[in-house]
């Protein structure tokens, strides 16, 4: 792999050859420019007949929009581009299937408060926006993100923060979305010194996509605002290596910089990430720029996500290929998020082979990364 990362801006497609540098940087422009109609993909991309069938019925189930940073990074001749199936609406989005569900996690039903979900014990899930820069195809909240009904008002958000607050099992907060990055400088400012000034919290999460599809959005003005609270656990969403360019680069180093700690939680998407090549790839890339593979989440079961789903071996298989191919920092948990609210549980390949008893307690056969097999006494408990 070359540690040379390609750059947006040089990628940008004819429909933006005549922008600057100084307006390709500039977050404002970005979201300005963000592509939404079919008419904006012209000197774009090529769209098959099939995704221009899906682009238009899907308009009023899960709005389109993309950045021009994005849209850039998408090959314009390969229509199964693992970045336009992430954009882009495919056929398969149309489909309903009776096991789907419009609330995949529950987390409307484990609300105290509008727009806090407390599930464990220790952790609330903060929504503070609605809005993205992508709307990214395989969103579990489809139902509210993009939705401008289901805005976070400020006096909502001071009532989660008085939940907060009034609960001190709560040690761990995470400001999610939508994109909470959607969010002013100062609103944020604004929402972590609360947090910050709760005194039994822990952690402070952010969780993100910008640094993948707006990572203009990091500026130095922001990072300020972040290194004033530090440190803030950022959990951001790469999921293919394509996505880690050289401006994705600078956001994720202007965040080291300021404190943050860094993770990264892939969604395993079919057509996109599901082989073991692309995610080593993706997570050399994602360590050498300081961000570490957190989770590997399996595909849930919100509406309209089915053809992005792969099997559980699917996921069993790509950690067994990391484990001892990379190290330790590189192996993120693999996890299915439970539906109806259950959680997250882990799932590991199996490395026992066979247990059989013996004099000194039970002789444990296991199997390492390679296949070799080796003999561990386990200890008797009593
Ligand atoms: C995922 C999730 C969290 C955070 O879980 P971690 O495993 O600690 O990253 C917290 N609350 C809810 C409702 C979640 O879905
Ligand atoms: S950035 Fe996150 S919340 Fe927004 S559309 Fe993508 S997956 Fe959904």
């Amino acid at each position: 792999m070359s540690s040379v990362l390609h750059s947006s801006f040089d990628l940008r497609p004819p429909r933006f050859e005549q922008v600057g540098q100084p307006q390709w940087a500039s977050w404002h422009w970005q979201h300005q420019n963000r592509l939404r109609t079919i008419d904006d993909f012209r000197d774009v991309l090529e769209l098959t007949a099939q995704q221009r069938q899906a682009f238009e019925a899907s308009t009023d189930r899960f709005r389109v929009a993309l950045t021009p940073h994005y849209a850039a990074l998408m090959d314009p001749d390969d229509p199964g581009c693992p970045i336009r199936l992430q954009a882009m609406p495919n056929p398969g989005e149309l489909t309903d299937h009776p096991f789907e569900r419009t609330d995949p996690l529950a987390e409307e039903e484990h609300m105290p408060v509008p727009g806090l979900t407390h599930r464990y014990p220790d952790r609330a899930l903060l929504y503070v926006s609605h809005h993205c820069p992508v709307y990214c195809r395989h969103c579990t909240r489809k139902r509210k993100v993009s939705n401008p009904t289901t805005a976070a008002s400020k006096a909502q958000i001071q009532r989660s923060i008085d939940y907060i607050a009034d609960t001190p099992q709560i040690r761990d907060v995470i400001i999610s979305g939508g994109d909470p990055l959607t969010l002013s400088d100062e609103r944020l400012d604004d929402i972590l010194g609360k947090l910050r000034r709760i005194e039994h919290l822990d952690v402070i999460r952010l969780g993100t996509r910008n640094p993948v599809t707006l990572p203009q959005r990091i500026t130095a003005e922001l990072a300020e605002v972040l290194k004033r609270h530090r440190p803030i656990y950022i959990n951001t969403h790469f999921n293919h290596p394509a996505e880690l360019c050289e401006e994705a680069a600078t956001a994720l180093r202007r965040l080291v910089d300021a404190g943050c700690v860094l993770g990264n939680q892939m969604v395993l998407l079919r057509g996109v990430n599901d082989d073991a090549d692309t995610v080593m790839k993706l997570n050399r890339r994602l360590l050498r720029h300081g961000c570490r593979p957190y989770y590997i989440l399996q595909c849930d079961m919100a509406r309209g996500i089915t053809h992005f789903r792969t099997p559980l071996k699917t996921g069993l298989e790509i950690m067994d290929h990391l484990r001892g191919r990379i190290g330790g920092v590189g192996v993120p948990d693999f996890v299915v998020d439970l539906p109806g609210g259950g959680g997250k549980v882990e799932l590991l390949p199996e490395y026992i082979i066979d247990r059989r008893p013996s004099e000194h307690g039970d002789v444990v056969t296991f199997r390492n990364f390679q296949g070799e097999q080796f003999e561990f006494v386990d200890v008797d408990g009593s």
